[in-house]
This record gives C-alpha cells, sequence and structure tokens, in this order.
C-alpha cells in the first residue's frame, strides 16, 4: 500500500513582531487564499502571545489557524510570566511552537523541557510543532545529522503522532540571514528525519509532516518545497506581510 502523503502545514513565527493593529495582515492573507479557492495545504500563522486570542477570534472558519510559540509544561501554578498548553487552547489556538532555536539559546531549553512542552501541548489538545536544527559549528563539524538524532531522541516521546506532533527542521545557521541549505543538503537531513520517525513510530512515521524552516521566501519556496520529504515551511521574516507569506504559500497552489 503507497504511504499516506501528509497534507502540507505553512507555518509562520511572526516572533516578537506585530501589535493588535496587525491583525489586518491575517485579514489580507485571507482575502487572498479565499480567491485562490481550493488550498491544498494548511496556513498557520503564531503571533506574540498577548495577540492570539483576537487573532484566534478573527481567524475562526477561515483558512487560517492561529497558534503560539511557546509554552509552559505545567498545567497551572506559580510560574510568573508563563502561558499553560491549556490557556492556549482557552483563546483558540491549534499549534504552539516548541523548542525554536531561539528559545534553546536564549532560554537554554534542553530537548527534555522541549519534550515536555509538547506533552503538555498534547494534553491540552493542540498540536506541538517540535523544531530540531544544527549550529553553524556543529555543521562545520560535520555532525548535523548527529545533532538532528540526539534532539529528536530527547524531544519526542513514545506516544506522539503524526496527528498531534509536527516536526520543523530549522538550520539555525539559516534563521534569518538570507542564507538556506542546498535542496541536496535539505533531501539529505529530512530523509533522515524520516527515518528516525520510521524507526520510532512505525508506519506512522511516515504520516509526521516535516518543515523546513530557515531563510523561506517567495523566491526560494517552490524550490525548498519540492524536496522530498519537506512537508511545508515554518517561516519567519517573510511571514509577517500577507503579500510575502501568500507567495511561499503559492509553492503549493
Ligand atoms: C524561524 O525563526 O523559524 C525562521 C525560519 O525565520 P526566518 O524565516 O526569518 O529565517
Amino acid at each position: 500500500m503507497a504511504a499516506r502523503k501528509p497534507k502540507p502545514l505553512v507555518a509562520g513565527n511572526w516572533k516578537m513582531n506585530g501589535l493588535k493593529a496587525s491583525v489586518k495582515e491575517v485579514n489580507a492573507l485571507n482575502a487572498k487564499l479565499k480567491k485562490a479557492g481550493r488550498v491544498p495545504c494548511e496556513v498557520l500563522i503564531c503571533p506574540p502571545m498577548p495577540s492570539v486570542q483576537a487573532f484566534a477570534a478573527k481567524a475562526k472558519g477561515t483558512k487560517v489557524a492561529i497558534g503560539a510559540q511557546d509554552c509552559h509544561a505545567n498545567l497551572s501554578g506559580a510560574h510568573t510570566g508563563d502561558v499553560s498548553a491549556e490557556m492556549l487552547k482557552d483563546v483558540g489556538a491549534k499549534f504552539v511552537i516548541v523548542g525554536h532555536s531561539e528559545r534553546r539559546a536564549d532560554h537554554g531549553e534542553t530537548s527534555a523541557e522541549v519534550k515536555a512542552k509538547a506533552l503538555a501541548a498534547h494534553r491540552a489538545g493542540i498540536t506541538a510543532i517540535v523544531c530540531v536544527g544544527e549550529t553553524e559549528k556543529e555543521r562545520d563539524a560535520g555532525d548535523t545529522l548527529k545533532v538532528i538524532t540526539s534532539q529528536l531522541k530527547g524531544s519526542l516521546d513514545d506516544g506522539f503522532t503524526a496527528k498531534n506532533t509536527v516536526i520543523a527542521y530549522e538550520p539555525v545557521w539559516a534563521i534569518g540571514t538570507g542564507r538556506t541549505p542546498t535542496p541536496e543538503d535539505v533531501a539529505k537531513v529530512h530523509a533522515h528525519i524520516r527515518k528516525r520517525l520510521a524507526a520510532r513510530f512505525g508506519s506512522d512515521g511516515d504520516a509526521f509532516r516535516i518543515l523546513y524552516g530557515g531563510s523561506v521566501k517567495p523566491s526560494n519556496a517552490e524550490e525548498l518545497m519540492s524536496v522530498p520529504n519537506v512537508n511545508g515551511a515554518l517561516v519567519g521574516g517573510a511571514s509577517l506581510k500577507a503579500t510575502d507569506f501568500f507567495g511561499i504559500i503559492s509553492a503549493y497552489l
């Protein structure tokens, strides 16, 4: 039997950018998607935390889902400044990014913590987007696959499924730099991730979406999205403006 082909996901990570009024970009994107007719991929925007609720309310029933960029592992408690996955679910978030390299670097998040956050997302009924990726130093040392293997091993749990989890491969050196790996390099890492997923989750491993992230823009989206085992994109800078983000989504139209 032929393997199920995962429905691609094009996700925007707005990081610490955008105010309430930036919801106009979500509205503009929706208008473009509506005009495009059938959209064969899922579309997601993850704005900063204070905008999640308002954006989710605006996007309800449209082709754009709203998610968040992080969550705490616990349900509630004395964790000043943190937000639980249940709180995100409560305000309409459908996805949450966990283990983004900026959080791993800026907040010292370990793979064990990333796994706990992904488990919290599942507990709340939200899909976790688990990020992995090597630094430039690790790449130059020839350690890319070793690093990815270790991050996957530490960040995933046995109960993870293709339904509740998405993997995002984001080479750290490609994030926000305008540099991208060659399609051959992307293919190699994505094939490796697919193999690791199959080894751990059996046939469900084929159904996981593996996103590529790192300087995706309208001009390179088609090439990157056509690489085998690339099932969508995680996009930073180019997701802030509806026109650019739609240009990337257009790789699937
Ligand atoms: C990201 O931060 O997830 C990202 C991929 O950023 P950019 O697209 O700006 O490189």
